[in-house]
C-alpha cells in the first residue's frame, strides 16, 4: 500500500500471515535468530542454506508469508508454515501529515493496537516505534500514560512496525535511516524484546542499521539504563529529564518505580558512550511549570559533566484533556539562551505531525484516546480504528 492513501478496511489474514489467533502455539519465525533457524532447518532435513534465504525474505525482502518466498522449495514452506507463525504487526491504519509524517496504526496477533510515525527531515527518516501496549508510568503530559499498561511488546511486533512501515514506502523511495523507541510504552521496562529488537535491526544478515542510528529513550529507568549499557549494543540513550529539581520531576511522572533524579544522572554518567557521541536530555516545556530561567540554569548544574546535548521540547496543549500549555516563545527562547550561555548543544524541537497528532512519545505524550481506547480494548486484528478523533482532541506522542 503506498501513496498518501488511508487504509481501507482490510481483510483478516491468513494465519500464516502476520496476525493469527491468539491462541497461536507455534513459535514466532521473527523472533529466531539465524543460528536457532538454520538449526532447526537441518534437524529437519533441510540445508542449512535455506535459513539464510529465509532470514533474507523476512528482513531484506520483507514479505507478509511464507507463500512469498518463492525460491524455497515447496517442502521447505510447507514446514515453515507448519511449524511457524510468522509474528510482526500488521498496518489496519495511517494518517498522512502535511508536514510529511505518516502516523500508522498497527494491529497485533491478540487484536491489541500500538503506533508508529514516520518522520522525514532532510536526509533523515526516522521511525518512532513502541515498545509496549499502554504504559504502566502515567507521565501527567501524556496520554498514553492516563490509558494504563496493557502488554509488552514482544520482539517481533518492534521489528515488526518496522518491516510493515518499509513495505509501505514505494520502491526507490529514500528508506528509514533511523529508529527511535519514543512510542507507546517504557522502552527499559521491556528490556528483553526491546534489546532482541535491537540486535535484529543491527544485525546484517538482518535489517543491518547502524547502532548508532537508533535511539532508546526513557523517562530514566535506572537499572534499565544500566542493563542498556551492559548490552553493549551501541545504540543511542535519551532520558526524558523534564524538570530540574526531584519534587518537578515527582509532580510531572508520579509513578512509583520512578528513580531519584540523582541516580539517574549518575547512571548517565556511567552509560558507556563511544567517542564523539553523547546523551540526549529530553525537556517537555510546560507553561508556569517547568521553564523559569531558574529551571534552565538548574538544568545546567545537574547535567555538568555529562557529555550531552538538550532538546527543548515546546508542549502541543490538548485543551480540555491535559492541564497543560505550551510556554510563550520568549520564554522558550531564554530557556534556551541560558543552557547556551553555559555551553551546551541545546535543539528546540517542535512536534511533526501536529496535525495527525503524531509528535513521538516520551516528549509530549503518546497516543491520542481513541487510539489508546483501542489498545486497550483489544479488538480482531485488521479490523481498523476509527479514523477520527471522538471526542478528546489529538495529542501528540
Ligand atoms: S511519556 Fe512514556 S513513560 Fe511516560 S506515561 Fe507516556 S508512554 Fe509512559
Amino acid at each position: 500500500m503506498h501513496g498518501k492513501h488511508k487504509l481501507g478496511k482490510q481483510e483478516p489474514r491468513h494465519a500464516t500471515t502476520l496476525a493469527s489467533e491468539p491462541q497461536e502455539s507455534r513459535p514466532v519465525l521473527l523472533r529466531q535468530s539465524l543460528v536457532a533457524l538454520t538449526a532447526e532447518v537441518q534437524r529437519n532435513g533441510f540445508p542449512g542454506f535455506r535459513a539464510k534465504q529465509v532470514y533474507h525474505w523476512l528482513y531484506k525482502r520483507c514479505v507478509e508469508s511464507v507463500e512469498q518466498m518463492t525460491n524455497l522449495p515447496c517442502p521447505v514452506r510447507e514446514w515453515l508454515v507448519a511449524s511457524y507463525r510468522l509474528g510482526g504487526a500488521e498496518v489496519v491504519d495511517r494518517r498522512d501529515s502535511r508536514d510529511g509524517s505518516i502516523k500508522l496504526l498497527f494491529a497485533l496477533y491478540d487484536g491489541r493496537r500500538i503506533e508508529s510515525v514516520l518522520m522525514s527531515e532532510g536526509p533523515r527518516r526516522t521511525l518512532c516505534v513502541s515498545s509496549q501496549v499502554g504504559c504502566s508510568l502515567r507521565c501527567r503530559f501524556c496520554m498514553t500514560g492516563m490509558g494504563g499498561f496493557v502488554r509488552n511488546c514482544a520482539s517481533d511486533e518492534i521489528v515488526g512496525q518496522y518491516l510493515a512501515t518499509r513495505r509501505l514506502l514505494p520502491v526507490g523511495e529514500r528508506p528509514i535511516t533511523h529508529i527511535v523507541f519514543m512510542g507507546m510504552g517504557e522502552p527499559l521496562l521491556n528490556c528483553e524484546a526491546v534489546f532482541g529488537a535491537i540486535r535484529r535491526l543491527t544485525d546484517p544478515q538482518a535489517i543491518g542499521l547502524s547502532p548508532r542510528r537508533i535511539t532508546v529513550s526513557t523517562v530514566g529507568v535506572v537499572k534499565g539504563i544500566r542493563r542498556l549499557g551492559e548490552a553493549n549494543l551501541g545504540v543511542n540513550l535519551a532520558v526524558s529529564l523534564n524538570g530540574s529539581t526531584e519534587d518537578e520531576r515527582a509532580r510531572l511522572m508520579p509513578f512509583r518505580r520512578r528513580d531519584r533524579l540523582d541516580d539517574v544522572l549518575e547512571a548517565c554518567r556511567r552509560f558507556p558512550l563511544a567517542r564523539q557521541h553523547r546523551i540526549t536530555f529530553e525537556y517537555v516545556l510546560l507553561d508556569g511549570i517547568n521553564d523559569s530561567p531558574q529551571d534552565a540554569r538548574r538544568v545546567g548544574k545537574l547535567l555538568s559533566g555529562i557529555r550531552c546535548k538538550i532538546n527543548l521540547i515546546p508542549f502541543n496543549p490538548v485543551p480540555g484533556v491535559l492541564p497543560f500549555r505550551r510556554p510563550p516563545q520568549r520564554r522558550i527562547e531564554r530557556f534556551r539562551e541560558i543552557l547556551l550561555e553555559m555551553n551546551y548543544t541545546v535543539n528546540i524541537r517542535y512536534s511533526k505531525g501536529a496535525d495527525i497528532g503524531a509528535a513521538c512519545g516520551q516528549l509530549a505524550g503518546h497516543a491520542d484516546a481513541q487510539l489508546l481506547y483501542d489498545a486497550r480494548g483489544g479488538g480482531e486484528a485488521g479490523e481498523p480504528s476509527a479514523s477520527v478523533p471522538r471526542g478528546a482532541r489529538r495529542t501528540e506522542r
